[in-house]
Parts: structure tokens; sequence; C-alpha cells
């Protein structure tokens, strides 16, 4: 069955911006806003916590599992600092979000990162690691790398998502 409402990923390093982001666009457009964190928490999605990473190990079929349903239905904006975990077939866009390094070192500052997860954190940004997972797994045309800079890029990545899912509804139906 085709969806209705499209499945965009909204994916970068963590403090990229990617929950402002998924925030403001599920208020403005109506689609679900799927925290994955917080999924990973409340479904126990996990095999316990890593002291040496401070995060959940994630169990990835747990997680899969505990979304699917929503996400065959369509309109879900899913918030996650990977994307290749989901398959192709969920997915219509995929937001990579990317910060400077000086932006980026100073909100995981403020969310009081241990020094080795800011360090690891912010070489992976320079390293390009989300996008480049992005664009191995996925159609390059799906693929938009956005900057989260400002609020002014804020505002203006929400603008470009919001009409990209206008014309995705407009589109003709393939059954
Ligand atoms: P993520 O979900 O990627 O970890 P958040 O959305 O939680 O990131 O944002 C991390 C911090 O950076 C928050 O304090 C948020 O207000 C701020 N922030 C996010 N995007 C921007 C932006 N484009 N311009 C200015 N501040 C931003």
């Amino acid at each position: 069955m085709s969806r209705k409402n499209p499945n965009i990923i909204i994916t970068g390093t963590p403090g990229v911006g990617k929950t402002s982001h998924c925030h403001v666009l599920a208020e403005n457009t109506g689609l679900k806003h799927l925290l994955l964190n917080q999924l990973v928490k409340d479904k126990s999605c996990h095999e316990g916590w890593s002291e040496e990473f401070q995060s959940y190990i994630v169990d990835e079929d747990k997680l899969l599992d505990a979304m699917e349903n929503e996400v065959e239905q369509g309109g879900c904006i899913i918030d996650w600092h990977g994307c290749d975990l989901f398959p192709e077939r969920w997915i219509d866009l995929v937001i990579v979000l990317r910060t400077a390094t000086e932006q980026l070192y100073d909100r995981l500052k403020a969310r009081n990162y241990p020094e080795a997860k800011l360090q690891e954190n912010i070489d992976s940004e320079i390293m390009e690691v989300v996008l480049t997972e992005a664009r191995e797994c996925y159609a390059s045309e799906i693929v938009i790398e956005l900057q989260s800079n400002t609020t002014d890029d804020l505002d203006s990545n929400i603008e470009r998502i919001e009409s990209w899912i206008e014309n995705w509804k407009q589109r003709p139906s393939v059954d």
C-alpha cells in the first residue's frame, strides 16, 4: 500500500539540531516526531548502558520492531543520529544536518558531555561520518545536506522541508 504522507529521517551528529528541527516540523505539518532515543529507553530496545560511551547499547532489531507499525503507515519524522539501520523502502527523504566545529563544540559542552565523547562527536562531524553513511545507504536524490549553525538556518531548513513535503504529497500516485 502506498503512503499518504512521507517518512523523513532527520539525522546528523549529536548536537546538530535534529530534535529542534523535528519538533518544529511536527508542529507545523502534523507529521509524527519519532524520537528514537526516547523509544530506546521506553521500550527497552537496548542491552544496557555503556559507561564507556555514556549511552545505551542499542538493540537495533528491537528498535526496528518497535517503530515498524508506525513507519509503515507513513508520516513519520525519524530523529536519530544514524541512518543505516532503516530499510530503504521505509524512507522518502534523508536530511543530514551539519554544524561548524565551533558551534557544535559549544552545544555539546553545554550538555556536559565528557571530554572523550565530545571529541569523538566533533571528529565524527568533521569526518562527515553520518553524511557518508546516508550516501551509502540511500539514493543520492533523496539525501539532502543542510547547514544548522544559526536559527536563520533552522527557519530556512524548515521552510525547505515543508515545501518538499507538499510536493511529495502532490506527486502522481503510483498505484
Ligand atoms: P540534536 O537533536 O541533533 O542532538 P538539538 O536539537 O537537541 O540537537 O540541539 C542541540 C542544541 O543546539 C540545542 O540547545 C538547540 O537549541 C541548539 N540548536 C540546534 N539547532 C540550532 C541552530 N540551527 N541554530 C542555533 N542553535 C541550534
